[in-house]
């Protein structure tokens, strides 16, 4: 990803997730109706989008970004016309500082090249950040919105964009329709 700058902090996880559960459930139901409902009510856990992937590439992911310095990154693929995410290949060959990520896009090509005769594509990027940055920076959203732009509304709807801080996994997607918005997803692994 393009360079770019971590100056202001974070907010703490919990406060950002409650924030996140008030914006969510402001909003407009099914029904047209405005609801409100209790932003510390654990069910709503379940209205998080799913940011799907298997244990194996869930691992592989985790102990490489873990492992290695931030920020550093992997491309995340599974199979084409399906969100799920069932491979993590980690991108060696970027440029990393302490602060920001270039990927290898050329690299990264070669490598999904392998992978689409296999009907498999790319779902996402993941990548490490420093402690104390725990959401996408204007840079990584800006990456995205460049995916999007690449490809069709048919073949990309969503793009997954989790963040690794220490050991913490924090799962985000961003969707086509809403490209400066990072929403926080419910991983689930299979
Ligand atoms: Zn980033």
């Amino acid at each position: 990803m393009r360079p770019r700058h971590h100056d202001s902090p974070d907010p703490a996880p919990n406060a950002m997730i409650r924030s996140l559960h008030r914006m969510l459930h402001d909003v407009t139901d099914r029904n047209g109706s405005r609801r409100r409902t209790d932003v510390d009510d654990p069910r709503l856990l379940d209205d998080l989008p799913p940011l799907l992937m298997t244990t194996t590439a869930w691992l592989l992911m985790m102990t490489d970004l873990t492992s290695r310095p931030v920020e550093a990154g992997g491309v995340l693929i599974g199979p084409s016309g399906h969100d799920a995410v069932t491979h993590y290949v980690p991108d060696l060959t970027g440029h990393a500082t302490g602060a920001s990520f270039t990927f290898d896009h050329e690299r990264i090509n070669q490598t999904l090249r392998q992978y689409v005769p296999l009907g498999l594509d790319a779902k996402g990027i993941a990548h490490s950040h420093p402690s104390g940055c725990l959401t996408p920076s204007l840079g990584d959203l800006d990456f995205v919105f460049d995916c999007f732009a690449t490809v069709s509304a048919d073949d990309v709807e969503r793009f997954y964009l989790p963040i690794v801080v220490g050991r913490r996994l924090f799962p985000y997607t961003v969707f086509r329709g809403n490209p400066l918005v990072t929403v926080c997803s419910q991983l689930i692994l299979f």
